[in-house]
């Protein structure tokens, strides 16, 4: 409690908090101040991709802090030149760089469609088009790329050349794309916007557009990205390659970092002094990652996808047994989106909570996005906890 209130004195208040203060993780499970435990279906909001405290990631980055925890990019490291070939060598993709965050990503991502649009077609080839839904992080770049008129307000003027297509409409993306187009970026599965995943054909007719009219695919993986839907990425599942990949929440498995893939059209376009990070490529969080990606192997990707299998199935039983109704669980893999019948999804939140399992919400409702690595155990802890929650409101 103390912590609160140190927190409601000193902290800035932009945070909707759950009154809870943790104290300590393993795995899926952690710890309040009070030593009550929870299993965490949200790891750290889709960052802590191995779950708390894992011994191999924790050897990796404390190695790394004992041996050179930073240097300017002035200089070569080996861990982000390291993770710079597995990022492309695993995706097919031709550059890496490195910042610390999923906004500063996509920042990036913008910046290089637009050199790439201006050399292309000329000054005024610098219009992106993305989703209606959307989220793309909370710079003002990011912001005005966000589909979502309440995150707008208050903070304008925005960068402009953004335009908002229709989610799954074809024909709505085409009437907006022309000339002075350099890039569409999308999720293919929305995350803030309530875990919605794009339809295929949708996917493949934005790939389509984007080859007639010879404009950039920026694909934001910053939440999909890293194993989370069940591949390293989820472009891999819409048969799809995008020009441009952002990833971060995932990618450091609990420490700050951000990347952008380039691809074929994309590599060379930045050149020095266009762009830099001072913090970019840190030694200690690279050798983390390392061991994210080395974990997230095929093995790593099988376990994804048979929890995913468990967890969905589960909270839709859950769901019928209390309701009759059936629900449908959207999302992709282990990020996991369903609406609950008849409560908010904040309130099927605090019920969790209140039966030692953590959950969150995205956009109107309930959002899991559990360590790539929960355990079959940890898992039916969880299903049973939630259906204890659900029965609390029946
Ligand atoms: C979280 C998120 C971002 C923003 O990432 P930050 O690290 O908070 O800046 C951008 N895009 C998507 C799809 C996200 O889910």
């Amino acid at each position: 409690m103390d912590m609160i209130t140190r927190d409601r004195q000193y902290v800035a208040n932009t945070y909707a908090r759950f009154p809870i203060a943790l104290a300590k993780g393993q795995g899926a499970r952690c710890w309040d101040a009070d030593g009550r435990e929870y299993i965490d279906l949200t790891s750290g909001i889709g960052v802590n991709s191995l779950g708390f405290c894992d011994p191999e990631w924790i050897k990796a980055v404390g190695a790394q802090l004992a041996t050179l925890q930073h240097t300017s990019n002035l200089y070569y490291t080996q861990p982000g030149i390291e993770l710079a070939r597995t990022l492309c060598q695993r995706s097919g993709m031709k550059k890496a760089f490195f910042c610390n965050s999923g906004a500063e990503a996509n920042e990036g991502a913008i910046k290089a469609a637009r050199k790439w649009g201006h050399s292309r077609r000329g000054p005024n080839c610098h219009n992106i088009i993305t989703l209606k839904g959307s989220f793309h992080g909370r710079t003002l770049a990011a912001l005005a790329a966000t589909g979502q008129d309440h995150f707008h307000k208050d903070f304008d003027p925005f960068p402009d050349g953004f335009s908002y297509a229709e989610p799954n409409s074809a024909a709505a993306l085409e009437s907006l794309a022309d000339e002075n187009t350099c890039a569409i970026m999308v999720e293919f599965v929305q995350g803030e916007g309530g875990v919605r995943a794009l339809d295929r054909s949708f996917a493949r007719a934005i790939a389509k557009l984007c080859e007639e009219k010879d404009i950039l695919l920026i694909d934001d993986e910053v939440q999909t990205g890293i194993g989370r839907t069940g591949t390293l990425f989820a472009y891999e599942q819409y048969g799809v390659t995008p020009d441009i990949v952002t990833c971060a929440k995932g990618l450091g498995g609990g420490l700050p970092i951000g990347a952008i893939l380039f691809g074929d059209k994309t590599e060379t376009v930045l050149k020095p002094g266009d762009h830099a990070s001072t913090f970019g490529a840190n030694p200690a969080i690279c050798a983390g990652a390392l061991v994210v990606l080395d974990r997230i192997n095929e093995d790593g990707l099988r376990q994804v996808n048979e929890s995913a299998k468990t967890i969905r199935s589960g909270l839709s039983d859950i769901i019928r047994r209390l309701t009759g109704i059936t629900p449908s669980v959207g999302g992709l893999g282990l990020m996991i989106g369903v609406s609950v019948p008849y409560v908010s999804a904040r309130e099927a939140v605090n019920a969790g909570i209140k039966q030692g399992v953590l959950t969150l919400t995205a956009s109107d409702r309930l959002r899991l996005l559990p360590p790539l690595t929960i355990t079959p155990e940890e898992t039916a802890e969880a299903l049973r906890r939630m259906e204890k929650a659900g029965r609390s409101f029946v």
